[in-house]
């Protein structure tokens, strides 16, 4: 039985095994099921058994390609490294002097741990971590970062430090806990690099599972118009379902641009959040905003894209990337969940149990039966595929 020195745990209700299973990452491309010792908590850490993680396309940029993965200093590939970030469950193990949660608390988990030392992580910036990777041999900064410089999801259970830990209220589903995290990464692109007040207009251009929850979140706060563009008229629906005032099929508006503006007193909006990835994204971005607007990048693009930057710079423009979702951000993004501001699930598509994990990416990388997001779970019988409508 699992029983390290100094830490809590309560076999009677959570019984926690030695080995657990685990997917573990080999050349690109390829996953392989595995058996690993179950993490041990440390100061300030915590067990959580991972009752379903939700498949990110970042987990396929690291599968398939490496980064932004970052495993002793180097490609994720070959290292017994297991990913997966987007992921909830129950804190079942505590480390030593750990009293900020209990036992059977529910949670969704937080990526990014941060080393808490550089100037970025003391600014609460832990997602631009200074030290990012920097967890082995004399390089030991503690920086975690779930599924990226450190074990993650596709597995029973991970060690998670306390200030990544957002507690979650039993009604809600574990397929809609594993969206916490992508919400969060909406709101800290709306409220902490955007700096959106209530009542400025944002367009979100690309109806991923970004854009859609940044839809959400800024019609929750407050936001008017939200306009969201894409290419297939049923993400934009479900864009409609979330919030959005007006949606552009680009497919069909070439001009999407103008389009924008026009929905917006011909001016263009206040704030763009970019999350489609596409090569004439980032300049149709800066051109839909207003004169001093924001663009906020959240998708990159497989190739170096041209920009108007005379543009950007005669309009004052601010143009800033985005790191996952830091300043506590998914807390907030949290609040709205549990008020039931919007509906999160509505990207939700489909689950399947954890050994079927190459299947769900597939569904996930190849948006098979349109698949948005694509949800593991341990404990599901694997015999069972369930498929949400
Ligand atoms: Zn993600
Ligand atoms: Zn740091």
């Amino acid at each position: 039985m699992y029983a390290p020195p100094g830490v809590k745990t309560n076999h009677n209700e959570f019984p926690i095994a030695e080995t657990m299973r685990a997917w573990v990452l080999g050349d690109p491309g390829e996953l392989s099921m595995s058996e690993k010792p179950v993490p041990v908590p440390k100061k300030a850490e915590v067990l959580v058994r991972i009752d379903a993680v939700a498949i990110c396309q970042t987990d396929l940029e690291i599968i398939y390609h490496g980064p932004p993965a970052l495993i002793q200093g180097g490609q994720p590939f070959n290292k017994n490294f297991t990913p997966g970030h987007e992921y909830m469950g129950r804190v079942v193990a505590l480390g030593p002097g750990v009293d900020e949660c209990k036992i059977g608390q529910r949670v969704a988990v937080e990526i990014h741990a941060g080393c808490g030392q550089c100037k970025r992580c003391r600014e609460g910036m832990y997602t631009s971590c200074h030290n990012y990777g920097m967890n082995y041999g004399d390089h030991d900064k503690g920086h975690r970062a779930n599924g990226f410089t450190t074990d993650g999801g596709f597995c029973e259970y991970q060690v998670n430090n306390v200030n990544t830990l957002i507690p979650i209220p039993e009604e809600m589903s574990d397929e809609e806990g594993t969206l916490v995290v992508t919400a969060g990464t909406g709101m800290y692109a709306l409220t902490e690099l955007g700096g959106l007040m209530a009542g400025e207009s944002v367009c979100v251009t690309g109806p991923g599972p970004i854009g859609l929850l940044t839809v959400a979140v800024a019609k929750a706060l407050g936001a008017q118009p939200v306009i969201l563009t894409g290419t297939r008229d049923n993400r934009l629906q479900i864009g409609k379902e979330l919030g959005a005032d007006a949606v552009i099929n680009i497919r069909k508006e070439p001009d999407v641009v103008e389009a924008v503006k026009k929905l917006n007193g011909g001016k263009g909006v206040d704030y763009a959040v970019e999350c489609s990835a596409a090569t004439s994204a980032v300049n149709d971005a800066v051109h839909m905003v207003n004169r001093g607007g924001r663009v906020c990048l959240a998708a990159y693009a497989g190739d170096k894209v041209p920009v108007d930057v005379a543009h950007i710079v005669r309009n004052n423009i601010y143009l800033c990337g985005i790191r996952g979702e830091g300043k506590s951000a998914t807390h907030r993004a949290e609040a709205f969940m549990a008020q039931k501001r919007f509906d999160a699930t509505k990207i939700h598509t489909h689950t399947f149990p954890l050994d079927d994990l190459p299947t769900a990416i597939r569904y996930a990388k190849d948006r098979v039966e349109d698949a948005i997001k694509v949800v593991v779970k341990a404990k599901m019988d694997a015999a069972h595929k369930e498929a949400v409508e």
